[in-house]
């Protein structure tokens, strides 16, 4: 017997529609009985953590999540289900993901259409998430997002439509699981992200901004950031990773004055590199650290986890990790 726990904290698929709006007010148990047959061989139980839309999560809420999924598995569970907002689904899937090292499955589902809709998504999306969860196939992926009959590793998922019911895509990597029916067919194994020493009871992880780069952005952002008490900053660069001459200068201040600066794309697919003069290359040679293909959303989460390690420096707990090393082995910068 497969031990699955489902945890819910609201979101769309939680979600009946009102006059004020569409809000968040189903709970687990009915969630799990609109899938109609579960597994075979699985034991599903539930528990309502928050009955809320994602887009109102903190980071606070996210260690508390994480919290929960590290009470579920010290309890024995054999596979946890999460369902969530699919806003900022991305966000605590990475997070889960950089505090997690456990073969079991952890699965984060959803909804683009409310619980109330004629055709609404979710009991299809969490019948596929109980099933993911319940197969050994699953195992040792990580953290996965399951949506639409695909089940994504964490790191590099993204929402990229929003409104389809197809609504996730992980640009440059793909899936690594299909579900057919409820039965799930293995594409590849992805090679889980190394974990963060991370402590799961801190209140809450120190400020990272995301700043963006566009034609004409000056340095404001990234020293109001810092002046706020950010830890770091992510500059959502241009192209493969560029910025202007005035948002390079503050950069280039930051660094020097010891807050990390990660560099990222506000493009949707693909890697940064430091090719341009002026631009990439003069963000490199000023100590920005480019982030490889990691949206600015999860890079965020990167770099305010490794603030929080203890012993050695952000950037060097960054550094190691985008290099695929164990972050807790790397000292110095
Ligand atoms: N559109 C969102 C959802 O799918 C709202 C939220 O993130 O809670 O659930």
């Amino acid at each position: 017997m497969r031990r699955i726990q489902v945890v819910a904290t609201g979101g769309t698929i939680a979600s009946r529609s009102g006059a004020e709006g569409r809000r968040a007010t189903v709970l687990a148990e009915e969630l799990v009985a609109s899938v109609g047959p579960l597994p075979e061989g699985a034991e599903v139980s539930t528990r309502d953590v928050v009955t809320r839309g994602s887009y109102a999560f903190d980071t606070a809420d996210l260690l508390a999540l994480a919290r929960e999924v590290r009470g579920t598995l010290r309890d024995g569970a054999d596979g946890v289900v999460m369902t969530h907002g699919t806003d900022t689904m991305e966000e605590t899937a990475f997070l889960l993901d950089l505090a997690f090292d456990d073969p079991r499955p952890i699965v984060l589902t959803g909804a683009q259409r409310p619980f109330d809709d004629r055709a609404a998504d979710g009991p299809g999306n969490l019948g596929d998430a109980l099933a993911v969860a319940a197969d050994d196939a699953a195992r040792r992926h990580g953290t996965l997002l399951v949506f639409d009959g695909f089940a994504f590793p964490a790191r590099g998922v993204r929402k990229s439509d929003t409104m389809s019911a197809h609504a996730f895509t992980a640009p440059g990597r793909g899936a690594a699981l299909r579900v057919v029916g409820r039965r799930v067919v293995p594409l590849w194994q992805s090679v889980p992200s190394p974990r963060l020493p991370l402590d799961l009871d801190l209140p809450r992880l120190p400020r990272v901004d995301v700043v963006p780069a566009y034609p004409g952005a000056d340095g404001l952002f990234v020293r109001a950031s810092l002046a706020e008490g950010a830890a770091g900053v992510v500059v959502a660069a241009v192209g493969a990773g560029n910025a202007g001459p005035e948002l390079v200068e503050a950069v280039a201040e930051a660094v020097a004055a010891g807050h990390p600066v990660l560099i990222c794309s506000r493009v949707h697919s693909g890697p940064v590199e430091p090719l341009y003069a002026g631009g990439g290359a003069e963000l490199q040679r000023v100590g920005a650290i480019f982030a490889g293909d990691l949206s600015p959303w999860q890079a965020r989460l990167l770099l305010a986890a490794a603030s929080t390690v203890p012993g050695t420096s952000p950037a060097a707990v960054v550094r190691a990790w985008l290099a695929g090393r164990d972050p807790s082995s790397d000292t110095g910068s």
